[in-house]
């Protein structure tokens, strides 16, 4: 099983290269930030979140579903994912940051996905 905290996911990737070809400017894991988005763009205001589906219990995803075995192990530690990513991003909205969370799963449409994020840009500063 791939560790939670892993940086550089391929979802992430695949969001930053579509970000570096939209021609913006963005910085990666922000530590000094609540929850150290993944990709931070200041010129906007916006931190983004890629989540992985099954790691942040993307609700109603297939691949958010929880293991059969060992429940008692998975519930608590994936809810405690949960609630630190709640956590998190209402610290950074409270700090004034737009936080744009995107899944995995969004990650394999890419046009989807850019429309996406072309308009998040649009309505930040
Ligand atoms: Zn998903």
């Amino acid at each position: 099983m791939r560790s939670i905290r892993k940086k550089d996911t391929r979802p992430e990737l695949t969001v930053r290269r579509l970000l570096h070809a939209m021609g913006t400017r963005f910085r990666l894991h922000r530590a000094d930030l609540p929850g150290t988005p993944d990709i931070v763009l200041p010129r906007h205001g916006m931190a983004i979140q890629v989540h992985g589906c099954f790691w942040h219990q993307h609700p109603g995803c297939p691949l958010a579903k929880r293991p059969r075995s060992r429940p008692e192990y998975w519930h608590p530690k994936l809810a405690r994912n949960v609630e630190r990513d709640m956590q998190s991003r209402k610290a950074l909205c409270k700090a004034g940051w737009r936080v744009l969370v995107i899944w995995e799963c969004q990650t394999s449409h890419l046009e989807r996905l850019e429309r996406r994020l072309t308009r998040a840009l649009a309505r930040s500063r």
